[in-house]
């Protein structure tokens, strides 16, 4: 039985008649960017995550960038994020000649460790113009603490859902909660369109002008310039794409959430425990599991072996951010955060995605099992 990370082709299937249709549409129209498709879905995300306003622009990554120039942070500012995430949440803070400035994470959640969080800025907040808290794997990260922090020292709250569309946290959806939300359309996402795109939510009138201006080129009036943005647009043809996907979201999240509790209640009867363990969610979060994530000892070894047995999986990330190359000039060594380090080492994703049958599911934790009793 073969067991694939991720089979965006059964989602396909079922929905190929209608996304057709709705693309063919949009070609018949000859109407490609920022149409009646990209409002649409603007209205409808933002409503969907609960915040006031949503702005499409070309991927997740550049949702980041235009959210911290939008909230006005520039070159030589400092950007405090987690080191344990995918490489654009700071490679967007660099590129706008920022400073990323890294905080270490939970370690049963992923997130960024408000403890951690506010210890930093008490030492010193000089230069902190913004926070992005990455609501990992589908979960919120702890933003009560957040932004509660943020407010003392008067910095902006980016959050990075990019993983996360439709995560609760107290009641609210994730993006919907700081100054600013970025979300990702890309593929493996679980909203994702046929290429690249991502959205910027908020609840700020001025924000959500801003970046609206700040997505064509610094202009309001076409060809008058405020300021130098980017070209950084959502297309019709996969806000359209978006839209048919959009209707069947929740059910996609549920079914991701059914199979994250079959996954654990098979863990917890396969008695691995001491060398596994399953995720944990927070009191008061709904995790949309864009990834299953567990711990491991033996984890590249028992990712070797599942290969071996048709069983896709994956590690993010292999290399918190700090130990990046690229990043070698700010100035953090092995050790500077031994919680996301010893992360790297451990974390595994298996599938997961809606589609699963309970016989994938077993046949996975069977093959888990069988390794670790073999061993
Ligand atoms: C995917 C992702 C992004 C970037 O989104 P793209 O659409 O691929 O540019 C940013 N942050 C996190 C945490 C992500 O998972």
């Amino acid at each position: 039985m073969k067991v694939q990370l991720l089979d965006l082709a059964s989602q396909y299937r079922k929905i190929k008649k209608e996304v057709l249709a709705e693309v063919k549409k949009v070609c018949e129209s000859q109407h490609y960017v920022l149409g009646k498709n990209v409002a649409a879905l603007e209205s409808e995300i933002a409503a969907y995550s609960g915040a006031k306003f949503a702005i499409g622009v070309a991927s997740g990554t550049d949702a980041i960038l235009v959210a911290l120039m939008a909230a006005g942070v520039k070159a030589g500012d400092k950007v405090v994020t987690t080191p344990f995430t995918f490489f654009a949440t700071a490679g967007s803070i660099s590129r706008l000649g920022a400073v990323p400035v890294f905080v270490d994470i939970e370690p049963d959640t992923f997130n960024i460790d408000p403890a951690a969080l506010e210890a930093l800025l008490k030492k010193s907040s000089k230069g902190v113009k913004a926070i992005i808290p990455v609501h990992l794997y589908g979960q919120c990260a702890d933003m009560d603490r957040i932004m509660k922090v943020a407010k003392k020292y008067r910095i902006a709250v980016i959050e990075d859902a990019a993983q996360s569309i439709g995560a609760g946290y107290k009641g609210r959806r994730a993006g919907s909660i700081g100054h600013l939300g970025c979300l990702s359309f890309y593929p493996t996402k679980n909203l994702g369109c046929f290429g690249d795109g991502g959205m910027v939510t908020t609840n700020d009138a001025k924000l959500a002008d801003r970046v609206k201006m700040l997505r064509v080129h610094g202009s309001r009036v076409r060809y008058y310039h405020d300021e130098v943005g980017l070209n950084s647009r959502l297309d019709e043809v996969q806000a359209a794409i978006l839209r048919v996907k959009l209707k069947r979201l929740d059910s996609w999240s549920a079914g991701r959430v059914k199979n994250a509790k079959r996954y654990d209640a098979l863990f917890e009867k396969a008695a691995i425990k001491g060398v596994l363990s399953t995720p944990k969610i927070s009191e008061g979060c709904v995790s949309v599991y864009n990834q299953y994530v567990i711990r491991v000892q033996k984890r590249d070894e028992l990712r070797a072996h599942l290969s071996a047995a048709g069983i896709g999986s994956e590690v993010y990330y292999p290399l918190p951010l700090h130990l990046q190359k690229c990043f070698k000039g700010l100035g953090y060594k092995k050790g500077s955060f031994p919680v996301s380090e010893k992360a790297a080492k451990e974390v595994l994703a298996l599938p997961i995605y809606p589609e699963l049958t309970p016989a994938q599911l077993k046949h996975v934790v069977a093959t888990i099992g069988g390794f670790y009793t073999k061993a």
